[in-house]
């Protein structure tokens, strides 16, 4: 899971309408200009599980992000507010959209954050990181007894000591 680089200008089949705007008669709200989703930045973030409804398009504004899919059906989010750092509001549209935090996010969580979120936001946004982190530590000490008990085979012993003489 990594974020990349997107060029909106290429992106013809992207629904960038407002979910708060549509079906109704005055086409523009503090979300939209004319019913229509702006994004800031080119960086976009992958969603694994999240479903593309009206519902999780609106938690995703709600946390300053635009969540839509693109022509191969896969969903991302991207940024649409404004400020110095998302980071906590990246972290709560994955907490609220996908049930987790992926843990690369994990280590995003600061505790100054504190300021950007409300306190129950950034306690829920701390418990998340802490389960995936945590999940992180014991997969890559899995991952690492696997390695030591490869290297530890008597057939690499001697494949090392040939390698060495
Ligand atoms: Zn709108």
């Amino acid at each position: 899971m990594r974020s990349k680089n997107i060029d909106w200008d290429k992106c013809y089949d992207i629904d960038f309408s407002c979910p708060y705007c549509q079906g109704k008669d005055n086409d523009e709200c503090e979300h939209c200009n004319n019913g229509r989703i702006t994004t800031m930045h080119n960086c976009v973030y992958p969603l694994e599980y999240a479903k593309l409804s009206d519902d999780n398009k609106k938690i995703a504004i709600s946390c300053g992000l635009f969540m839509f899919e693109d022509e191969l059906g896969d969903r991302w989010m991207s940024l649409i507010g404004n400020g110095e750092d998302f980071s906590p509001y990246i972290l709560k549209a994955y907490r609220l959209l996908e049930s987790y935090i992926p843990p690369e996010w994990g280590v995003e969580w600061r505790k100054n954050y504190h300021s950007s979120l409300s306190e129950k936001d950034h306690i829920l946004n701390a418990k998340a990181c802490r389960v995936s982190l945590k999940d992180e530590i014991s997969n890559a000490q899995r991952k690492l007894k696997s390695i030591e008990s490869y290297l530890n085979e008597p057939v690499v012993k001697k494949m090392e000591s040939k390698e060495w003489v």
